[in-house]
C-alpha cells in the first residue's frame, strides 16, 4: 500500500471520512466540527452515535466495494475509529484519497500476533507469548510458558471477548474449544504468560505526517469485567517510568509511520513495562483529555489526520474518568449536579449490559508539576 507522503494542511471546510460510527467517531466528529470541518461517517449501522452528529452517513457493509468507492469520492481524507476493516476496502479508498493512518498500520494492529512480533522487533517487551493454531500447539505452548496463562484470539477480540484464562486445572481441550466465545469466529490464537501486574497504563501519542509528535501523560486504567472502568491521571508511577511509557508509544508510532493517534496499553510490573496491545485511533483511556488538557485526543486526532500543527497535550488538571456502562448512565441527573463532573453521553438508545453509554470526567486542580 502506498504511504501518503503529503504534508499539505487540509483546509477547514474539507470533509473528513471516518470509518466506524461509534462513540469514538462521534467525539472525533464533534472535534472536527469545532475546527470547521465536515464529517462523513461510514458504517453498517443506521442512526449511530457518530452519524447523529455528522454531516453525512453512508450505511453499508465494510466490504461493499461500490459504497466504498462512492464514499471515497465524497471525502478529502479517510481515517478510522474502528480498525477491523478488510484490506481490500482500504486499498480501494487509498486509490482515490489519502488514508491516515495507512493500511500497514491497521494490518499490524488488527492481529495480536503481528502486534507482539512488531513490539518485540523494535525492542519493546511484551508478556511471553506463542502463536497457537491447534490443540497440539496449545499443549506445547502451555508447557513452554507455564500456568497461569491467557489464551486469546489473534483477531477481533475486545473487552475480554475471545479470551480464556488457563489456570492450574484448566482442561486445554475445553479452553481451545471455548476460544472465540462471544465472537463470530475464533481463528488462530496466541497464548500469553499471565502477568501479575502492579497496574495497567496507557499512553496516547499523536504523530503528524511530517513526524511531529506529542504524547499525553500516561493514564492509570482499572478494568471491571474486562471492560475499562476508571482511568486516573496522574498515574501513580515514578516520573522515570512515565517517561519510558511515553518513549515506548513514540517509538512504536514512529516505527509504524502512524499519521494520526496510537494508543499503547502496557502492564506495569516490578521489572518494568510490558506492552499489551495498541490501537491506531482515539482510545477510551484518553477520554480524560477532553476536560483536563489544552488539546484533547479527538482534536489532536483531527489535527494529525488533516496535517495541521499538533496542539499542546499539556495537562492543566488532574482527572478521573469513569465509564458509564449499561444502566450507569441512568445517573445522568446526579452527575450533572456535581460541580466537578463533566458528563459525556453517546446518544445510544438502548442501555444493554456491558454497553458503553457515556463517561464522566471529574477534574481537580493539578497536584503535580513535573
Ligand atoms: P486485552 O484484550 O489484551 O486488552 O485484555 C483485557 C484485559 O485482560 C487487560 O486489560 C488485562 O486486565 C487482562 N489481561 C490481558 N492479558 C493479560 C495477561 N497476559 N496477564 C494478565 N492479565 C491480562
Amino acid at each position: 500500500m502506498s504511504q501518503d507522503q503529503s504534508t499539505r494542511p487540509l483546509p477547514p471546510g474539507s470533509t473528513i471520512g471516518i470509518i466506524g460510527s461509534g462513540q469514538l467517531g462521534r467525539m472525533a466528529a464533534l472535534a472536527a466540527a469545532r475546527l470547521g470541518y465536515r464529517v462523513h461517517v461510514y458504517s453498517p449501522e443506521a442512526g449511530s452515535p457518530a452519524a447523529q452528529v455528522s454531516d453525512c452517513a453512508t450505511v453499508a457493509a465494510y466490504d461493499d466495494e461500490a459504497a466504498i468507492e462512492r464514499f471515497a469520492a465524497q471525502v478529502d481524507v479517510v481515517t478510522f475509529e474502528f480498525e477491523n476493516i478488510p484490506a481490500e476496502s482500504v486499498r480501494l479508498m487509498a486509490e482515490h484519497i489519502p488514508v491516515r493512518p495507512c493500511w500497514s498500520v491497521l494490518e499490524v494492529a488488527q492481529d495480536r500476533i503481528s502486534e507482539k512480533r512488531f513490539f518485540n522487533s523494535i525492542g519493546i517487551e511484551t508478556a511471553p507469548w506463542r502463536e497457537v493454531t491447534s490443540i497440539d500447539d496449545l499443549r506445547k505452548a502451555v508447557e513452554e510458558i507455564g500456568r497461569p496463562a491467557v489464551l486469546k484470539t489473534a483477531r477481533l477480540g475486545y473487552d475480554g471477548k475471545g479470551q480464556v484464562k488457563i489456570g492450574p486445572d484448566t482442561d486445554l481441550a475445553e479452553a481451545w474449544a471455548a476460544l472465540g466465545n462471544g465472537l463470530d469466529s475464533a481463528g488462530p490464537g496466541v497464548l500469553e504468560g499471565f502477568i501479575d501486574f502492579l497496574g495497567e497504563i496507557s499512553v496516547i501519542v499523536a504523530r503528524g505526517a511530517d513526524g511531529e509528535w506529542a504524547a499525553f501523560d500516561p493514564a492509570w486504567n482499572i478494568h471491571h469485567d474486562h471492560i475499562l472502568d476508571i482511568t486516573t491521571i496522574p498515574a501513580p508511577i515514578a516520573p522515570s517510568l512515565s517517561d519510558q511509557a511515553m518513549d515506548i508509544a513514540h517509538r512504536a508510532a514512529e516505527a509504524l509511520g502512524v499519521v494520526g493517534l496510537l494508543a499503547v496499553e502496557m502492564f506495569v510490573t516490578p521489572n518494568g513495562l510490558l506492552a499489551n496491545e495498541m490501537a491506531p485511533r482515539p482510545h477510551n483511556s484518553g477520554h480524560w483529555t477532553m476536560d483536563a488538557c489544552v488539546t484533547d485526543q479527538f482534536e489532536q486526532f483531527v489535527r494529525a489526520v488533516c496535517c495541521l500543527p499538533l496542539g499542546s497535550p499539556e495537562r492543566h488538571s488532574d482527572a478521573e474518568m469513569k465509564n458509564l456502562i449499561g444502566s450507569d448512565a441512568d445517573q445522568w441527573l446526579d452527575i450533572l449536579r456535581d460541580p466537578a463532573a463533566k458528563l459525556h453521553l453517546y446518544g445510544k438508545a438502548e442501555a444493554r449490559p456491558g454497553r458503553k453509554m457515556g463517561h464522566v470526567n471529574r477534574i481537580r486542580p493539578r497536584s503535580d508539576h513535573s
